[in-house]
């Protein structure tokens, strides 16, 4: 989970929301991959899938049984999918997603076993730190929003615009 942290960060230094997938296979690191649907111009860029993506690619072989997949936030529809078309065994993932985790706190995908016989999942392993992550991300760009809203309207000093300004704190995953 380490490594998809780092991974994550590797996203928000490109500017995108930070998440981080590696896929792993024993001891094994096959690949990772970090969320850019915006840089990639790719709604599917997520890090789980670029990460399966790279994964498959390496092993020449779109499934890949026996292989874990970490990643800091709970996957989505789409990423659930994927994985259980690659025959992943084991997801491990971090923080939850209120808004698109399909790892049970919107759906459970993998819990349908007419779906899924493949895959089993862990959830919520570093999920404070994972969840730290983001966030910060989002908190971060607001401030950067506020600022710039300050600015447009002409405030001398936009940095010094009060945090209170009716927007409340809250977790925006994706
Ligand atoms: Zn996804």
């Amino acid at each position: 989970m380490a490594l998809a942290q780092a991974a994550a960060e590797e996203a928000r230094a490109a500017g995108e929301v930070p998440v981080g997938a590696v896929l792993v296979r024993g001891d094994e690191v096959i690949a990772s991959g970090f969320n850019h649907p915006i840089g990639a111009h790719d709604p599917s860029a997520h890090a789980e899938m670029v990460a399966l993506r790279a994964a498959a690619q390496a092993v020449e072989n779109y499934r890949l049984p026996g292989c874990e997949l970490y990643v800091t936030l709970e996957p989505c529809l789409m990423c659930a999918g994927a994985i259980m078309h690659a025959r992943i065994a084991r997801v491990v993932f971090g923080a939850r997603d209120p808004k698109t985790g399909a790892c049970g706190s919107v759906v459970d995908a993998f819990a349908n076993p007419q779906l899924n016989h493949h895959t089993t999942v862990s959830g919520g392993v570093l999920e404070a730190e994972c969840g730290a992550a983001l966030k910060s991300f989002f908190a971060e760009r607001r401030r950067a929003s506020r600022a710039a809203r300050a600015a447009a309207r002409g405030e001398a000093d936009a940095e010094a615009a009060p945090e209170a300004d009716g927007e409340p704190a809250r977790t925006e995953p994706h």
